[in-house]
């Protein structure tokens, strides 16, 4: 089936070399290995480890991060469609080295780390030697940062760090954790909070559950319920400047929620073509599946929602190459995020509808994708928050009618356009 959107000659081949080697070399280690991020498993690391180099040798690696940090400088356009082939498989980001959380985590040590924190976190980060964690979330509360209260005091040269964090992804795995904790409990949340590498085997962590999302494999990555006991770090461990956490994460955020939602064009395009593939396959009735009207009907809302949703991707890729800034586009990025669960739990939902019983079993992967598409309106942001931030940007940039009925209340309409033409209607009555 064509998807087509041409891009230039040498890029395509790129991507035909990516699709064929995602499909036949990295979609089997879904199927055999429990978690990508699991770098201390040796079987992981001899099936992982020479595709990532095929990967490098092919100048694949880490396409996201500029040339300077080993990657390629890619704009958001070419990403986009490189992603939404990555998106087949779970274990494709990391042999491209573009696995959340690693990949945000490694932006914004690129962007706010000092020299010795690059040295120490970043590198080993960036060949995948190391996985990392991102701890903003705390039990009581994730959608709103002014619910924060993990603490770090300054005490000497080091600060002190108590409180809890909650659906830390991979804290299990992660050689240090990006910890959001508030410096300054005086100011705005927005400016009193501070953001810390946390190495992690520092004294006083302890991962008091690893949360696993029903449905999921519970051999693979969970998320940390972590608690932060008089957890001391030195002063240097710092990443930006004081109260500068939330600017440090909206940077990540940006990127890493439109770079899921390119993924997940990949997972929602997977299911599509399995759906499609299920209708001309069985008979029910005297005819295929594919020939009944209803049918027809899922494989056409199926086809309009995903093309919808991948035109309002590559557009908003092509904005953030244009304006060079997530921030700047932050209102199209919160429509991408708001409508990626939606597209996916649609046609997944079809596909488990035309495969029958078969379709709920978990000899499919349609659950799985189901359950998927629940986490995306939840995690990097609840749908209705990025509705509102969308919502709301487009407010403001419409001004209040002066008068009691508005300029585009018709009578009132019809009187400007008179006073246009009303000269050359009456010149016209004369012909
Ligand atoms: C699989 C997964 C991985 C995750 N990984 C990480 C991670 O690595 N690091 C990390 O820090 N966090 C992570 N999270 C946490 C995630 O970011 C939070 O769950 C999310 O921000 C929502 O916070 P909450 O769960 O506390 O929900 P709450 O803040 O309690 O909100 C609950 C619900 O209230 C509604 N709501 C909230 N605000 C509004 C509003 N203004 N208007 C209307 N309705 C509203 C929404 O429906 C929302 O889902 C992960 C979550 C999941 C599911």
């Amino acid at each position: 089936m064509s998807w087509g959107f041409e891009t230039d000659a040498a890029f395509q081949k790129e991507l035909d070399w990516i699709d064929a080697f995602v499909r036949e070399e990295v979609e089997p280690l879904d199927l055999l290995l429990d978690s990508p991020y699991d770098v201390g498993d040796p079987v992981r690391n001899r099936l992982v480890k020479p595709l990532q180099q095929r990967v490098r040798d092919r100048g694949l690696w880490a396409c996201h991060l500029e040339p300077e940090l080993g990657g390629q400088g890619y704009g958001q356009v070419k990403l986009a469609l490189m992603n939404e082939i990555l998106g087949r498989s779970s274990f494709a980001p990391t042999v491209f080295g573009c696995q959340a959380p690693d990949s945000g985590n490694a932006e914004i040590l690129a962007k706010y780390g000092t020299p010795e924190q690059k040295r120490k976190y970043l590198q080993p980060l960036l060949g995948n030697d190391i996985v990392s964690c991102f701890a903003m979330t705390e039990p009581q509360g994730g959608s709103d940062p002014t619910t924060f209260r993990t603490r770090a005091v300054r005490d000497g040269d080091d600060w002190v760090i108590s409180g809890q964090k909650w659906f830390a992804s991979n804290a299990n795995y992660a050689a240090f954790y990006i910890t959001l904790a508030v410096t300054d409990p005086d100011v705005s949340a927005y400016k009193g909070m501070s953001m810390f590498i946390v190495p992690a085997d520092a004294p006083g962590i302890r991962i008091l559950r690893d949360v696993h999302v029903v449905g999921r494999n519970p051999r693979g990555h969970g998320h940390g319920y972590l608690a932060f006991d008089q957890v001391r770090v030195p002063a240097d461990h710092m990443l930006g400047r004081p109260g500068e956490a939330f600017v440090v994460a909206q940077t990540r955020l940006g990127g890493g929620r439109i770079h899921h939602a390119m993924r997940t064009i990949g997972e929602a395009r997977k299911a599509f073509d399995m759906l499609c593939e299920r209708a001309v396959s069985r008979s029910a009735q005297r005819g295929r599946l594919a020939d009944k009207q209803l049918v027809q009907a899922m494989v056409a809302d199926s086809w309009i929602e995903l093309e919808q949703f991948r035109l309002l991707v590559l557009r908003t890729a092509w904005l953030i190459d244009k304006e060079g800034d997530y921030k700047k586009v932050r209102k199209d990025i919160s429509a991408v995020k708001a409508a990626m669960p939606k597209v996916l739990h649609d046609i997944v939902s079809r596909a488990i509808q035309i495969h029958g019983s078969l379709g709920i079993t978990n000899e499919m992967p349609f659950v799985d994708q189901l359950v998927s598409s629940l986490i995306m309106g939840l995690a990097d942001g609840p749908t209705e928050v990025h509705k509102i931030t969308l919502a709301r940007e487009l407010l403001s940039e419409v001004a209040p009618s002066a008068e009691l009925f508005p300029d585009y209340h018709l009578p009132r309409a019809r009187e400007r356009a008179r006073a246009k033409y009303g000269a050359a209607l009456q010149a016209a009555d004369g012909l």
